[in-house]
């Protein structure tokens, strides 16, 4: 079967991940029968689709025919034979039990369309295991998506020992078409990928405090604001519930061994029912306490470099069996877990020698099986880092931003952090600045696009996590300077620069808007500084640039309210050039950026120079406009511009 014959999905189970899984891939156009055991599960999950349909409609994320044509895409049923007539794809997502999933697949066997492939959600049962329990184990695999499916990119795609390619293959179109990302996991290994490498993460943490070696507030301290983790690694149980952790924990220790030992204060946790946010309590006390109130200056080096080590050694079982390579491991591990830095480039940085000296001390230390050093990691250490040895061939690799060249003589830089709303860490600052040096000592390059990935944000601002981590005021300063100074540069560039704006445009990110040249903005952005709801200011230009564009009554406006507003009314003020719609935007950005491209470039930069330098100084910008003619006349661009002038073809600008 190809892509083009799947029409039918069948899911099987209509709770939290089914029923986000059948608006999924009723967005995506196709047929979804979702079935449940009685008509009022059922139902319900046909009213949380509807519910969270009129939600994106609602914030523009969706016309509302949109909204009505994927509602409609959805029939609820109890019946599973009739769930199943024409079904080219059943994903299962049906209570995490093997009894109950047995059952599943004993009756779905029975009434099955002999081509119909079959999938699971399942988070930790064996991919293999399952498959067996059917007619068609090489129609099987896993399509493990995560939660919301409606949010998250990630879909890892287990192979289990059967599972053919054609099905793997087929599932991994399928998961793109659902407009997910699918991370192939070659080997059903207890947790896939994401799972494997968080879950012992927390249960080290946990180990960490139990032995008394650091306290929680110390753990999440370092893990999220030295390590820029997106949580707290206590924070993160808590989210995700310790029954569910501990369930994948027991399952990883009774296949794996004892390297996965739960600690026992995990365990007590969830035999007293402190599952985390969704009962009130768990490491944390969400009800009559803060909830997770960690504090930014308990970071200590010894949790980290103990964090790191497990972090590791687990990559490194991982690669050793085969499970994915480390590319893939980031890939997923920063799509499913929001990590800024994959788990194998993070320890690469921190130096895997290190790692292992680390996990070699403790093991000698404790004897417990968690630190014996993997083969993999072993091997990766050997081989210079995971990545191998870092090599300066003069290529830049970027990680939180992507440059590309979408048009001739077109840059464009992509924010690419889509999980975390393109918000801007340290690490996309520093990029950002080697990408614009990049491009604009590019001779090839005439113009610069901005612009953010996914489809919710140019950027939401800065990302307050990591940001938080300089919460002294001496830092704090050299953060701001850093940021004026980022896209100071961008402001500077001799080459116009454009920013191409769908979506959020809050704060920092507003203010990297500010520093382009011009603007194209779809209708249903949103723009707004909204640093005074945090007690702020605007700091990366905000207070300065922002009047020179639109004036200073409305720059306070801005400012003082906090608001967002939207692109229209930008537009009315003189903020947004140009105002297009969903549909058309990536094109006509480009065209836009492509359009200054082909200007002069001389005269380009120099009324640039002259303009910026007006802004304080009239009689500056004034002077700088004088040279810059006198600089300007007899030159090949001015020639080539008088001569076209009488003909019906375009100048042709070669910058001479
Ligand atoms: P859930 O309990 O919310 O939903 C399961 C649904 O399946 C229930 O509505 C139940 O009535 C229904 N069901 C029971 N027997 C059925 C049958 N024979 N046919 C059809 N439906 C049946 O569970 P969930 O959290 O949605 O988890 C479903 C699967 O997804 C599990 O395998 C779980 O491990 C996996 N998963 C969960 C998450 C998560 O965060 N919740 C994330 C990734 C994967």
């Amino acid at each position: 079967m190809e892509l083009e014959d799947v029409d039918t999905i069948t899911v099987l189970g209509a709770g939290t991940m089914g029923h986000g899984i059948a608006e999924v891939a009723a967005l995506a156009g196709y047929t979804v029968n979702l079935r449940d055991i009685k008509e009022e599960f059922v139902q319900d999950g046909y009213d949380q689709i509807e519910w969270s349909l009129n939600k994106l409609a609602e914030k523009d994320r969706l016309s509302e025919e949109e909204a009505e044509e994927a509602l409609d895409n959805v029939t609820a049923y109890v019946d599973l034979e009739e769930a199943m007539v024409e079904s080219d794809v059943v994903i299962e997502a049906a209570p995490e039990d093997f009894d109950i999933k047995q059952d599943v697949y004993e009756e779905l066997v029975e009434v099955a369309p002999e081509h119909t492939i079959f999938t699971s959600n399942t988070s930790s049962i064996s991919i293999t295991d399952l498959s067996e329990l059917t007619d068609r184990p090489e129609q099987f695999c896993g399509m493990h998506f995560f939660n919301p499916p409606v949010r998250m990119e990630l879909v890892e795609v287990i192979r289990g020992e059967h599972t053919s390619d054609e099905t793997i293959e087929l599932i991994e179109a399928l998961a793109e078409d659902l407009d997910k990302t699918p991370v192939r996991v070659r080997k059903d290994d207890p947790g896939f990928i994401v799972n494997s490498i968080l879950v012992p993460l927390m249960n080290e943490a946990s180990w960490i405090v139990e032995l008394g070696d650091a306290s929680i507030a110390e753990v999440d301290s370092t893990t999220k604001y030295d390590m820029g983790l997106p949580m707290g690694a206590f924070e993160l149980g808590d989210q995700v519930g310790n029954d569910i952790t501990l369930h994948v924990l027991e399952y990883m220790h009774e296949v794996l061994g004892d390297a996965y030992e739960p600690s026992p204060q995990l365990v007590s946790k969830v035999e007293n029912d402190e599952l985390g946010k969704k009962t009130g309590k768990g490491f944390y006390d969400y009800e009559d306490g803060d909830g997770a109130d960690i504090p930014t200056d308990a970071i200590s080096e010894d949790v980290r470099d103990r964090l790191i080590a497990l972090l590791a050694n687990e990559t490194g079982k991982l690669v050793e069996k085969e499970v994915a390579p480390p590319k893939d491991i980031d890939k997923a591990v920063k799509l499913g877990a929001a990590f800024p830095k994959g788990p194998a480039k993070l320890c690469d940085e921190a130096g895997l020698e290190k790692a292992i000296e680390t996990l070699e001390a403790l093991h000698e230390e404790t004897g417990a099986a968690r630190y014996e050093v993997s083969d993999g990691l072993r091997d990766a250490a050997e081989e210079g880092g995971f990545y191998g040895p870092s090599e300066d061939d003069g290529e830049i690799e970027f990680e939180a931003i992507r440059v590309e060249y979408p048009e001739e003589m077109v840059g464009q830089i992509v924010l690419d952090r889509p999980q975390a709303l393109n918000t801007v860490s340290p690490a996309m600052l520093e990029e950002f600045d080697q990408a614009v040096d990049m491009l604009d000592d590019d001779d090839e390059v005439r113009a610069i696009l901005v612009t953010g990935a996914g489809d919710r944000a140019f950027s939401a601002g800065a990302d307050a996590m990591s940001m938080a981590g300089s919460a002294n005021p001496i830092d704090a300063v050299e953060l701001a300077r850093n940021g004026q100074e980022t896209w100071g540069k961008l402001e500077d560039a001799s080459v116009p620069v454009v920013a191409g704006i769908d979506g959020f445009a809050l704060g920092g990110g507003m203010e990297l808007a500010t520093c382009a040249d011009l603007r194209i903005a779809t209708e249903r952005s949103e723009f707004g500084q909204p640093e005074f709801n945090l007690g702020l200011l605007p700091g990366w230009g905000g207070t300065q640039r922002l009047s020179n564009l639109i004036g200073e009554s409305r720059a306070k406006q801005i400012i003082f309210s906090a608001d967002r507003y939207d692109a229209e009314q930008m537009q009315e003020w003189g903020f947004v050039n140009h105002l297009t719609d969903k549909d058309d935007f990536e094109e006509d950005a480009v065209e836009l950026a492509a359009d200054l491209a082909a200007g002069p470039p001389l005269a380009m930069e120099y009324a640039k120079k002259a303009m910026h330098a007006g802004r304080d100084d009239i009689e500056a910008g004034l002077e700088t406009e004088a040279f810059a003619f006198g600089h300007l006349i007899g030159t090949d661009d001015m020639m080539e511009g008088v001569t076209k002038l009488q003909s019906d073809e375009d100048p042709e600008f070669e910058g001479k």
